[in-house]
């Protein structure tokens, strides 16, 4: 419980990487009577739900929706290509990368990982090596991460596109965007991805609960070519299904396609490109406050380069106990929410207390991103932790479109 005298009360804000703000909109549609299953607006909704996902995620092809969060959609994109002694190749910059690999393994999968560490995008050079020195091509699918949500990296995957073509490897490429649908730019089909990976909350809006595959011929070719798919996670009825039932192999997620649907509309009424455009101007208004920051004290970036940063979710660190000291105060004190660094130190290792992650995915505008930026402030004031000035008028100026 939070004590009567602080600032916590009124509106909290939850600036974690996912699941991220829900939009009134999204919350309304959801609350609602349970709807009939086998017939009637349910099924005319859900069909436009798939249509317009396709749209989010500029694919022309079929998309398999999945009552499950990220892990099922990473397992379920896995299960349909991948036997047991098939080999993949995953180039990896954080936790993320590390955990598909592991669902791989799991599944009986080879896995051969290039580790980028824990602030560095893909090296595509030794990509490349890897693809030419596998001559008997037997690397069946790449699995890269779009945005690594524990680093707050951005990988350059037309890049990636250009290294399999270039190499002349037939291995299918299989992109995670759970962190970056809806939030940064990704183009499935201009881009040449085969399998594209996300779930709905995140960009999406909605809360925790249903996950996508998307995916192209290529990737069905091999998915036919296989001896056996689960019959849950098989993405062919649920990608072209015959009987309504078959969109989610059972029960419908009847609330989850509501509050999708108002999701999307929020997402093309404002329009993907302004979406994305948005979050990379929120974005930046956040870089220009953590640069101020650092130039005294020890408030870092994780990753660089700007060019390399996602759009919709930011992995800094202070030194010492002070990120874990500053999410404590801001949560007790003014009902904001920050992300615990993942991933940056071992489980249980005190240096983990200087992590910690900016969500800044969806729902989200110039007025949160100040206020956002303004309680970190207050509670690196509140908590002595030393640290540069000027960072809201910086963020300020990117808002008012003066930098
Ligand atoms: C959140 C996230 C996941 C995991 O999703 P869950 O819904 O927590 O299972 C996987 N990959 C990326 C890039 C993510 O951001």
């Amino acid at each position: 419980m939070t004590h009567p005298s602080t600032l916590a009360q009124g509106r909290s804000y939850l600036a974690i990487p996912g699941p991220s703000v829900i939009p009134d909109a999204v919350l309304q549609a959801m609350h609602r009577a349970a709807p009939n299953i086998y017939g009637g607006e349910l099924v005319e909704v859900t069909h436009s739900v798939v249509a317009d996902l396709k749209r989010v995620a500029r694919t022309r092809h079929k998309v398999a929706m999945y009552l499950a969060n990220g892990h099922g959609a990473w397992e379920a994109a896995l299960a349909n290509v991948l036997s047991p002694g098939d080999l993949v190749l995953v180039p990896a910059t954080g936790r993320f990368g590390m955990g598909w690999a592991d669902m791989a393994q799991g599944l009986g999968a080879e896995t051969q990982i290039i580790d980028f560490g824990k602030s560095s995008p893909f090296d595509l050079d030794r990509v490349a090596e890897a693809l030419r020195a596998d001559t008997g091509h037997r690397i069946k699918a790449v699995l890269a991460t779009h945005v690594d949500t524990s680093s707050s990296v951005r990988n350059d995957i037309p890049g990636l596109r250009r290294v399999l073509d270039d190499c002349a490897h037939p291995a299918l490429l299989m992109v995670d965007c759970i962190a970056s649908l809806a939030c940064d730019r990704f183009e499935m089909d201009d881009w040449g991805v085969d399998v594209t990976v996300a779930a709905c909350q995140k960009g999406l809006m909605v809360p925790p609960g249903m996950s996508f595959v998307f995916f192209n011929p290529r990737a069905e070719a091999v998915r036919n070519a296989m001896p056996r798919v689960s019959r849950y996670w098989d993405w062919g009825p649920r990608g072209a299904p015959a009987e309504y039932y078959q969109h989610f192999g059972g029960t419908a997620g009847t609330h989850h396609v509501y509050g999708l649907r108002a999701a999307l509309d929020l997402i093309h009424g404002e329009g993907i490109e302004a979406v994305w455009t948005r979050h990379e101007t929120l974005a930046r208004a956040i870089w220009a406050a953590c640069e101020a920051w650092g130039q005294e004290g020890d408030f870092h970036l994780n990753i660089a380069d700007p060019a390399l940063r996602s759009h919709a979710v930011t992995a800094a660190r202070l030194s010492g106990p002070d990120g874990t000291r500053l999410r404590n105060w801001l949560s007790d004190n003014i009902g904001l929410t920050l992300g615990i660094g993942l991933g940056m130190a071992p489980a249980g290792d005190p240096a983990g207390d200087a992590f910690f992650r900016l969500g800044h995915m969806g729902h989200v505008n110039g007025q949160m991103i100040m206020a956002l930026l303004g309680g970190i402030e207050a509670g690196m004031a509140a908590n002595d932790i030393a640290h540069g000035s000027g960072a809201l008028s910086a963020a300020a100026r990117v808002i008012a479109g003066k930098a």
